[in-house]
């Protein structure tokens, strides 16, 4: 009897506990959790402004420990000039915690394009700044001016996130919307019902509101066929062969036909640095000007629209309300 126990845990082992084992060793590029199935060690009961978070860091490889707020701190420093209106600062800072906290739960084994922490400091993420660097970027003037003031930002909305039918949302924010920020699934994949277009009329401040790009036409040329062989492009042709296709309800470019090639608008602004996908492309001589409207991918907050809003008087709440659809700020616990 006892041998046939031994030899049926033994199967046990080998049939089902081992091969789990073997899958989560080797689970290298985690999946992340779903919003029922958040991990134990992220739960939104336990986090408070000085639970401990892992940051990677991109400049050095290593991997930072650092109290949320703290590390929210370096990001409304990264993310904002501390010139700006203490009310957008606050939306900042609100929009910053929430963002980390929605991606430590969503990648709190590491998030895929970094495994060794859910957050990264580079854009990819949020920018972010330790206060040394700061005091590199900036001077001595800056952090007594301008530290304190973010600080104050911080801490003033402590513990505060936004929320959305009870869930905690992934708060995307970009620097300039143009006029109008874009529904979330026109640019990225899924529909959020909290990212929705809505104006952004209070940003005529914006260093970056509208540029123009002049490219040599065979330079144009030559990189449309680096990334599209197939694509039949001439000096002569230039004009009938790219198409407009599709415009987003915010009037982004949703899709090119660039001759026989359907070019997303994503691709061309990667492919060109455009600072937004709402261009315009015109053939001036041997000259390619592309036009530009908004710097970012347009969706959720407007950082230069919430400063404008603040300066006509909007509190950050008030902010957070417009560019955030149908959301509540709540306190953790
Ligand atoms: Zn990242």
């Amino acid at each position: 009897m006892k041998g046939f126990i031994f030899f049926l845990i033994f199967i046990l082992f080998i049939t089902i506990i081992f091969p789990i084992v073997l899958m989560k060793g080797y689970d290298i590029l985690p999946t992340p959790n779903n919003e029922n199935d958040l991990s134990d060690k992220y739960d939104l009961e336990q986090i408070n402004e000085t639970m401990e978070i892992e940051v990677f860091d991109l400049k050095t490889n290593q991997t930072m420990s650092i109290e949320l707020d703290e590390y929210v701190k370096g990001v409304v420093a990264a993310e904002m000039p501390g010139q700006f209106n203490i009310e957008a600062l606050k939306a900042q800072a609100v929009a910053a915690r929430t963002f980390a906290i929605y991606r430590i739960q969503q990648y709190s084994n590491g998030h895929p394009h970094h495994p060794q922490a859910p957050l990264c400091t580079g854009i990819h993420c949020q920018a972010y700044l330790t206060t040394d660097e700061l005091r590199q970027t900036h001077n001595n003037n800056w952090m007594y001016e301008y530290w304190p003031k973010i600080e104050g930002a911080v801490e003033s909305t402590k513990g505060e996130i936004i929320t959305y039918d009870g869930k905690i949302i992934e708060a995307l924010y970009h620097s300039t919307s143009g006029g109008m920020t874009e529904n979330s699934e026109d640019y990225f994949v899924s529909a959020l019902p909290y990212m929705r277009s809505v104006s952004s009329p209070y940003e005529s401040d914006s260093p970056k509101l509208h540029e123009v790009k002049k490219i040599k036409v065979t330079d144009f040329i030559n990189k449309i066929k680096e990334k599209y062989p197939s694509a039949n492009l001439t000096q002569s042709n230039l004009p009938n062969k790219v198409r407009l296709m599709e415009k987003s309800e915010s009037g982004r470019v949703m899709k090119l036909m660039v001759d026989n090639v359907v070019v997303s608008g994503r691709e061309i602004r990667s492919l060109f640095g455009l600072n937004s996908t709402n261009f315009e492309i015109t053939l001036k001589g041997d000259t390619i000007e592309i036009k530009t409207i908004g710097n970012g991918h347009g969706v959720g907050m407007s950082q230069w629209g919430a400063n404008g809003m603040a300066e006509n008087g909007s509190t950050y709440r008030e902010i957070l309300k417009h560019y955030y659809t149908g959301i509540e700020i709540k306190e953790l616990n």
